[in-house]
């Protein structure tokens, strides 16, 4: 085992009370260069045991729901007890279990926690050319639910583990590895209850998970994504109360009417724009490697001219309205509900708003915002109950080392630059993230041709490509090894 290797070395240069400086100190030298030189694994070996690894999890079926992780919590379990990594089977529900491993390191840095979630979407099976769950190679792909979301990183995780535990490295810190149930659906199983009830058992500085990764254009990387931000959901009610009535006696109180033109108002406004250092970063990179005709945009969106912001935010708005989304903290109405018989004027009707809060942002003056816009007394404005996913507790730093270990690991494996991002969504890294984990969203390279052509996470015809799979392994690994081996 990699840490206790280190400190046996260390205790053996200990014992040797009189043995000349000179020859401890050789000694220690060339422990230290050994450290520094890991042996390079046998890739051509590692990419054969990947893409097995790879089938063999993509192969068990844990569509979500009813999710059914067990299975790959076992799978995992086994292949750990093999290796004689220590591992864990933790579960709420025990059809929905997670497993932990770790490697020991010598405790001088705090752990590393790599992490993917085992659950997948639900298919279709009829649309699938390929079977679902055969993992079938074709055409250098390998076509199965969970591909690219999130039995990629699964696998590469896993390959991590292995590949340190065989090369005896010694580690600064403690790597561990989760396979999380639950991410699609209902968190409680995963995420929820590890932090909840096992958080030591995953506790640490840097967590790697899911949300990032290389993009292919024309089969060529051109940048590289690690998410170290997520938008926080929110819901915001607007209920309207007028006087109900016959619906053949018009009302200036009716609540419909009411409603909708305040949902009008709501639905025209757009926020303003506040960058932080991951979004400035973002575009400032996104510029400089675009086609001039879009690198404008970018680049315009960023100005302290209001004109010409507005005029770059209006064209992001129409043409990639996820990037306007970035911009600011978003509000869509999503459901309206009001009347339930045309001859009868409701006395309430009520609309959701999906709020996407950048992370800095104040709910409570927000709301004030929100207030302002509606501008109606006879309207209620209020956050709806329903709050998923918690806020940060850490700034995630682009100046941190993960960050600069990704960029010259992308730099290096991919030829790209990195792009910090900011998602709209949100991830399993909120609950780590407000536990004070500072986490980093990575994932195997895609095609940027593939979305739209129907193969891309959750379609029905989900693939990766196995080149890119075992780059992804790669770079995986030598991350890993970077942050954690010891020094
Ligand atoms: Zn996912």
């Amino acid at each position: 085992m990699g840490g206790l290797g280190w400190m046996g070395g260390m205790g053996r240069i200990g014992r040797m009370g009189r043995m000349s400086r000179a020859l401890v100190i050789a000694v220690v030298a060339s422990a230290a260069i050994s450290a520094q030189a890991p042996k390079e694994p046998d890739w051509k070996a590692v990419e054969d045991e990947s893409i097995r690894q790879f089938q063999a999890v993509l192969r068990i079926d844990t569509r979500s729901p009813p999710g059914n992780e067990h299975l790959v919590a076992e799978y995992l379990k086994q292949v750990f007890d093999k290796e004689g990594i220590p591992a864990k089977i933790l579960a709420l529900d025990p059809n929905r279990s997670n497993v932990v491993a770790r490697l020991k390191g010598n405790g001088r840095k705090r752990p590393l926690l790599i992490m993917g979630h085992s659950d997948v979407v639900t298919v279709d099976e009829a649309k699938w050319k390929f079977p679902p769950f055969s993992a079938t190679r074709d055409g250098g792909w390998i076509y199965a639910r969970g591909t690219v979301d999130d039995k990629d990183n699964l696998t590469a995780g896993l390959m991590t583990m292995l590949l340190l535990k065989r090369s005896n490295i010694p580690l600064d810190r403690d790597v561990i590895f989760l396979s999380e149930a639950g991410e699609e659906g209902n968190s409680n199983f995963g995420i929820q209850y590890m932090v909840k009830e096992h958080f030591p058992e995953i506790e640490a500085e840097y967590c790697l998970a899911e949300g990032g990764g290389a993009i292919r254009v024309g089969g060529v990387a051109k940048y590289t994504t690690v998410e170290t931000l997520e938008k926080i959901p929110r819901g915001i009610e607007l209920v309207a109360k007028g006087i109900s009535g016959h619906g053949s006696i018009p009302l200036k109180s009716n609540a419909i009417v009411h409603l909708a033109t305040a949902v009008g108002k709501v639905g025209q406004w757009r926020p303003e724009i506040r960058f932080n250092e991951t979004t400035g970063t973002y575009f400032r990179g996104l510029a400089s490697i675009s086609p001039p005709e879009t690198a404008k945009y970018y680049r315009d969106v960023l100005s302290t001219d209001p004109k010409v912001r507005a005029a770059a935010d209006q064209w992001l708005f129409e043409n990639e309205p996820l990037h306007s989304s970035m911009l600011r903290t978003s509000v869509s109405p999503n459901i309206i509900q009001g009347g339930y018989r045309s001859n009868v004027i409701p006395s309430e009707a009520k609309a959701t708003l999906d709020v996407r809060a950048l992370p800095d942002e104040d709910p409570a003056a927000f709301l004030e915002q929100v207030k302002r816009i509606v501008d109606d007394p006879a309207i209620d404005v209020h956050f709806a109950a329903q709050n998923t996913r918690p806020a940060s507790a850490v700034e995630v730093r682009l100046d941190s080392e993960p960050y600069k270990v990704l960029e010259a690991a992308a730099k290096r494996i991919y030829n790209t630059i990195t792009l910090p991002t900011m998602s709209t969504g949100a991830t399993d890294m909120a609950q780590l993230r407000a536990k004070g984990v500072q986490c980093f969203g990575i994932g195997a390279a895609i095609d940027m041709e593939d979305g739209p052509k129907g193969y891309g996470m959750h379609s029905d015809q989900e693939r990766l490509l196995e080149s890119e799979l075992h780059r992804f392994v790669r770079y995986n690994y030598e991350v890993v090894l970077e942050l954690a081996r010891a020094r």
